[in-house]
């Protein structure tokens, strides 16, 4: 069949999975196991839903306005998307675009050399050393712009923010995203540097800290130069992708920050706990500061522990990849849940 010769053939990203089910522990996925905001439920209660015959504002200013006020930019240096994911696959095409290849971990965010694909970038992974950390050499190489998550997924490790400055000072040439999805949960931003260094992109989102996965609200900021050039791609593709109510109930989420800080403070708690009961039942990790434990068991191969957590509703993530597929992701829940995960674990491993 001629046509299929014209098809641009990508394979996708594959999410975790969101199972059909009542009942099941999910730690697979890094969603937050509390509600979003009372203020944003509130909100979505007294909504005019008049409002959505009309086209939404495309530049998003209400939401734009307020995350530029609460991270102290300028509204000009926030671009706002639909998660960080499009806002990401918007960069990549945006500051991706030259010959060199894009670098980034060999072990990071699964979407990164995937969109690489389907926008046809050149891109190079840089392995990471065997405690599973960055090495920072392999970013001085030409490259066509690299990208890092810092926490990185899926291993949770929290780089020095001065090892991200050396990279971008080192790069002038390059634009350098730092994917701040996990940054909430006890990392130090990039955002400082931008003052700085005009090559550095910041990506953060609200569906693992927020609590807003549904919603799909993510964000950039950078310098005006920068997020304008985002800006030009964006309005060439989808001008209105922002809906009404995400940059309402957005706005609201970051509004209330005493929420916010009360319920990452809760999940910053059960993650130690966590640790201090998995190092007890065998497994060993890297010390995370993400929403999610990236573990290993002395004893047993972490897909049979994947399939017997499964079998009884508590869903992980395992990854049948070079390198982690002796590893489990366990994203924080609740205390609850996690004392659940805990408890089938110990008459699991007797
Ligand atoms: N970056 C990283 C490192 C992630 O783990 C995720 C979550 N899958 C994202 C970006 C995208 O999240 P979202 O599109 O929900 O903002």
């Amino acid at each position: 069949m001629k046509w299929e010769e014209n098809v641009r053939k990508v394979t996708p990203y594959v999410a975790g999975e969101q199972p059909k089910k009542d009942n099941i522990i999910k730690l697979n996925t890094n969603e937050n196991p509390y509600p979003p905001s009372p203020k944003v439920r509130e909100l979505a209660a007294r909504m005019n839903l008049d409002g959505l015959r009309l086209y939404p504002d495309m530049n998003a200013e209400k939401l734009v306005n307020v995350l530029a006020q609460y991270y102290h930019v300028e509204p000009s240096q926030v671009f706002v998307g639909v998660g960080s994911d499009d806002v990401l696959a918007l960069a990549f095409m945006t500051f991706f675009n030259g010959e060199k290849p894009v670098l980034f971990p060999d072990i990071t965010y699964s979407f990164y050399d995937v969109w690489a694909e389907v926008f046809r970038i050149p891109y190079k992974t840089c392995p990471l050393d065997e405690n599973f950390c960055i090495r920072k050499e392999d970013y001085f190489a030409p490259n066509g712009g690299i990208v890092i998550p810092n926490p990185n997924a899926p291993t949770g490790i929290l780089e020095d923010i001065r090892m991200f400055e050396e990279i971008v000072a080192a790069n002038p040439d390059s634009v350098v995203i730092i994917d701040e999805a996990y940054v909430d949960f006890g990392g130090k931003s990039a955002l400082p540097l931008l003052e700085k260094y005009e090559n550095l992109m910041v990506v953060q989102t609200f569906s693992k800290s927020r609590a807003l996965a549904g919603l799909r609200v993510g964000y950039a900021i950078g310098n005006k130069k920068l997020i304008d050039y985002l800006k030009d791609v964006k309005f060439s593709f989808n001008s209105y992708t922002m809906n009404m109510p995400a940059i309402e109930m957005g706005a609201a989420a970051v509004l209330d920050d005493a929420y916010f800080k009360e319920t990452v403070g809760k999940i910053v708690k059960t993650r130690e706990w966590t640790k201090e009961q998995l190092k007890k039942l065998g497994f060993s990790f890297a010390d995370s500061k993400s929403n999610f434990l990236f573990v290993t068991h002395e004893k047993v191969p972490a897909g049979e522990i994947f399939a017997a957590l499964k079998e009884n509703g508590i869903y992980v993530r395992h990854w049948n990849k070079p390198r982690i597929d002796n590893y489990l992701r366990i994203t924080i829940g609740t205390d609850e849940q996690m004392r659940a995960l805990v408890a089938f674990l110990e008459k699991y491993f007797v």
